[in-house]
């Protein structure tokens, strides 16, 4: 692995494309708008070498064939038609090689937000497109509470030191519903006022890590007593498994102002 670093290049109201670059080159993860990621190749003096997706959104892969248009390079993604650029369709447990940087990530299909969403983790790093946020999860437009229940849980397996890589700045609204999905978490007004400053200086909150999400998400929560309390309460019955209580609080989520 050769020294790099990752930078967000923002796009659209929310989105971070997020960007591995050294002194000479770069590679994308979901560029879903090509005009900002040239203008910050082109400003910086950088040329890509790689494109990374997660799924198939349009926010996420909009910018791959403009992108492709300037710089002819590898384009990794699920094995989904719906992102035709993609020239290496990857599946659970294939293992890349991110040309130039020659960071080894491997590959987690995370079925949930959509069906074919997959994780890159190698290096200390996920990029976990819109299935894990700060404090969050995607919405379920294809999957199930089963399925984003399952692909979390593996997400939270890998170490707590792991940087964790998100698709949009959500964390201080995903924290307000945190507070309310587990009044009793403690470490949920440290950090939202840690990501308030960070607002405040127009600065990312992310990445987060494994770590931190174990600690706040409460989608990663969802066996802790006084989240299954207020999950129920939401729900009007009496939840018993994780499952249920994840489309639950997803669900009250959803409605959540
Ligand atoms: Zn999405």
């Amino acid at each position: 692995m050769k020294a790099f670093e990752v930078v967000p290049v923002r796009a659209f109201s929310d989105n971070y494309i997020w960007t591995l670059r050294d002194g000479e080159r770069a590679a994308v993860v979901d560029p879903g708008d090509a005009r900002p990621v040239i203008e910050y190749l082109d400003r910086e003096g950088l040329s890509l070498v790689a494109i990374v997706n997660t799924h198939h959104h349009a926010d996420h892969v909009g910018g791959n064939a403009e992108l492709l248009k300037r710089w002819r390079v590898p384009v990794f993604g699920p094995k989904d038609p719906r992102i035709p650029e993609v020239t290496r369709a990857l599946g659970d447990g294939d293992r890349i090689t991110l040309p130039h940087f020659d960071i080894d990530f491997e590959v987690m299909e995370i079925p949930g937000h959509t069906r074919t969403h997959i994780a890159f983790y190698g290096g200390g790093m996920l990029f976990c497109g819109d299935t894990l946020f700060a404090a969050g999860c995607g919405r379920l437009f294809e999957g199930t509470p089963q399925q984003m229940h399952d692909s979390l849980t593996r997400l939270a397996q890998v170490p707590d030191s792991t940087r964790v890589y998100c698709g949009h700045e959500y964390t201080l609204s995903n924290i307000k519903f945190a507070k309310a999905a587990e009044p009793g978490n403690r470490a949920l007004p440290d950090l939202e006022a840690r990501a308030a400053a960070q607002r405040e200086l127009d600065q990312p909150t992310l990445p987060s890590t494994i770590g931190q999400e174990k600690a706040s998400n409460p989608f990663l929560r969802v066996r802790e007593p006084e989240i299954v309390a207020n999950a129920s309460r939401y729900a009007a019955k009496e939840l018993h498994d994780p499952v249920s209580v994840l489309a639950a609080i997803r669900d009250w989520k959803n409605n959540f102002k």
